[in-house]
């Protein structure tokens, strides 16, 4: 297929609006799988199969045959190359990663819900790539539910996005009605891939756009590096855009961000969706390499591959050597919430650092460095793009490597400045152990200085319907949130904006949101900088010694409130041990709660189980056991249990 008949494009939506079923639609379409098979075929992981949502965007390459009579390319064979996207919030850079890829995007709005938090977001994103929009009404007629309101869509992607209501096309993903026409709408409206050369018009002059075909893939390699992922019998299997050049089998093809010496391509091909071996990849493709690289970090998604062949040095110290300029990379991704994840037990260590490094090959969105706490051991600190990326992450550990961890609070990264340095150097602060409040409060630094500590705010968008305002506002207030805009959208829903601390949204609020508004509100969000926020640490103290891996940073209102909370939770989980123990919550350093744990009485434990043979066997086999998963502080034993359950809900 030339160039000019390829079309690249992503269907982009608010999540369950139904990008995944239109996806496996176009694939039976298109004969790639057979009708009635698999459900969301493209969410190949087993984390987004058991959650069902999409977390990597899937590259899939479809030949489609334009069957329309009428049109100008009837009968030829176009190559479609769809990228499935998430749609979370968390993954918003996983989005416009898969859009640097794209010349068009599909944008689905469900029926029976309308305009949502999402849809806005990532319209936003596909405007800023430049690309083509094909609207689309999906869920248009539903059997099951008369619920479906596909002139109100229409109404709110105009007032919204000014999107002309004759342009959107109602579909039905489940059953295939109208899916044909949005396959047009995409060989028609889409144009065809911009190459680094620029040459590939659209033009019927077929001679001449052969020859603009034969120009780009003859132009030296540039491959843009989409996802790079490990597979346990062939090594790293990188997902690629061809821009310009081309890539053949026994190519040696480095990345230009790693450099390096270049390594072999052992194998190419295309996912059609399952992986079709061919000899060479052109300009405009997107298809897989596997090369014989063994080292499974260099790989950096964003990064060109090019062939270190192309490039001739400068030569004699006189003129220029050939050097061929990377491709502009993705939006990169900035992890906001940061964790400290150690193994159950000290002798897990190895394991799961294999295991962390082969997932961040993965996904590159997730930061790693090491961590040693005292009361876990050695450990990584891990930085995501929220909760929710968090949580999987764990997840796929545990499912795909066999590994467990215990994971600390989530903490935001905050940015401080400390009296005793120039004003305009702030040091980041992604964990308790990082801020020395001392310092921060000493007086007198330079000129007087004071010391600064800022936390970092997003921009949320919440949409609501119209009676439920009242509620959503009380949260925002509630969560430290300052109001940004308050508009009307459609007859009976409600856009709210609000600044609000990144801090207060990472954890719980999306839930919070949901439960207010029986699930009617949705909500996105994106950076907004940094604001001067009071934070303090919140430590807590186990007989007298302060544990490292349950200390917090929050802001000093909520601090006293969360210190109680978290003493009464933590004298639940601690077992009964054969002395008193205090736990105690301390902000920086001024205890503010305490709860007592009682000595446990011999006698007690006799009366309990006494008599009963066999259940107290097995509850000293289950003490046995138990051992290995405790960490000891001071003289008191903390069941890894315990650390996770006062963690995970904060
Ligand atoms: P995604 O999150 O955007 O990928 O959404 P999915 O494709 O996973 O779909 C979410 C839910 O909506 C699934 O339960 C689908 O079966 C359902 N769904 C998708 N399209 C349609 C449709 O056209 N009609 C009906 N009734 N349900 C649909
Ligand atoms: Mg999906």
């Amino acid at each position: 297929v030339p160039s000019h008949r390829i079309r690249n494009f992503s269907i982009i939506a608010h999540v369950d609006h139904g990008k995944s079923t239109l996806a496996d639609r176009f694939l039976e379409m298109t004969r790639a799988i057979p009708a009635g098979g698999r459900k969301q075929y493209l969410d190949r992981l087993p984390v987004e199969r058991a959650r069902g949502i999409t977390v990597k965007a899937q590259g899939v390459s479809l030949l489609h045959r334009d069957e329309r009579e009428e049109s100008e390319s009837f009968g030829q064979t176009f190559l479609l190359n769809l990228v499935d996207t998430p749609g979370h919030a968390d993954f918003s850079f996983e989005v416009s990663r898969s859009l640097a890829a794209c010349d068009g995007a599909l944008l689905l709005v469900d029926a029976t819900q309308g305009v949502q938090a999402q849809t806005i977001a990532t319209f936003y994103l596909a405007l800023e790539a430049g690309l083509e929009i094909v609207p689309a009404a999906n869920k248009a007629r539903r059997v099951d539910m008369d619920n479906a309101d596909v002139d109100g869509v229409k109404e709110q992607m105009l007032s919204a996005f000014g999107i002309d209501p004759d342009d959107v096309l109602p579909i039905s993903a489940k059953t295939g009605m109208g899916c044909a026409d949005v396959l047009s709408a995409v060989v028609d409206a889409v144009p065809p891939p911009r190459g680094g050369a620029g040459l590939a018009e659209r033009n019927d002059d077929a001679s001449r756009l052969a020859d603009a075909d034969a120009d780009r893939s003859d132009a030296p390699l540039r491959a843009l590096l989409l996802d790079c992922h490990y597979d346990p019998y062939r090594g790293a299997v990188s997902v690629v855009q061809i821009e310009d050049g081309t890539i053949r089998m026994g190519d040696s093809v480095a990345g230009m961000a790693q450099g390096g010496r270049g390594s072999e391509v052992l194998e190419l091909g295309m996912m059609t969706p399952e992986p079709l071996k061919m000899p060479e990849l052109r300009a405009g493709h997107v298809g897989y390499v596997i090369t014989g690289s063994r080292d499974v970090k260099s790989a950096i998604v964003g990064d060109t591959l090019y062939k270190p062949s192309d490039e001739s040095p400068a030569k004699g110290g006189g003129g220029l050597g050939k050097k061929i300029a990377p491709l502009p990379g993705f939006r990169a991704a900035k992890p906001t919430v940061f964790q400290g994840l150690f193994p159950q037990s000290g002798d897990e260590f190895e394991a799961l650092r294999a295991a962390v490094e082969r997932l961040v090959l993965n996904d590159a969105s997730v930061s790693v460095s090491n961590e040693t706490s005292v009361a876990l051991g050695p450990g990584f600190r891990c930085g995501f793009l929220g909760l929710l990326h968090a949580d999987v992450f764990h997840q796929r550990l545990r499912e795909e490597f066999d590994a467990d961890v215990v994971a600390t609070a989530p903490t935001v990264s905050y940015r401080v400045r400390y009296p005793d340095t120039p004003e305009t150097s702030f040091e980041d602060v992604a964990s308790p152990a990082a801020l020395d409040e001392k310092r921060l409060h000493q007086s007198g630094g330079r000129g007087g200085a004071k010391g600064v500590i800022e936390e970092p705010m997003v921009d949320a968008t919440i949409i609501c319907p119209a009676d439920a305002v009242g509620k959503v506002v009380e949260l925002c207030v509630d969560r430290r949130g300052s109001q940004l805009e308050h508009a009307q959208l459609g007859v009976d829903r409600v856009m709210l904006r609000y600044r609000l601390p990144s801090a207060e949204i990472a954890v719980d609020f999306s839930d919070e949101l949901k439960s207010r508004t029986s699930g009617y509100a949705t909500f996105d969000y994106d950076d907004a900088g940094y604001e001067p926020s009071d934070i303090v640490r919140l430590d807590i103290l186990v007989n007298g010694e302060a544990v490292d891996a349950l200390s917090s940073l929050t802001h000093r209102d909520k601090a006293a409130r969360r210190g109680r909370d978290m003493c009464a939770r933590l004298k639940e989980a601690l077992p009964r041990q054969l002395f008193e123990v205090a736990v105690q919550a301390a902000v920086s350093g001024k205890v503010v709660a305490r709860e007592t744990v009682s000595a446990m009485r011999k006698n007690v434990t006799a009366k309990c189980y006494g008599g009963d043979i066999s259940r107290k066997k097995k509850l000293l086999s289950r003490q046995k056991e138990g051992k290995k998963r405790m960490k000891r502080i001071g003289n008191v034993d903390i069941p890894n249990e315990a650390f996770a359950g006062l963690l995970s809900t904060q």
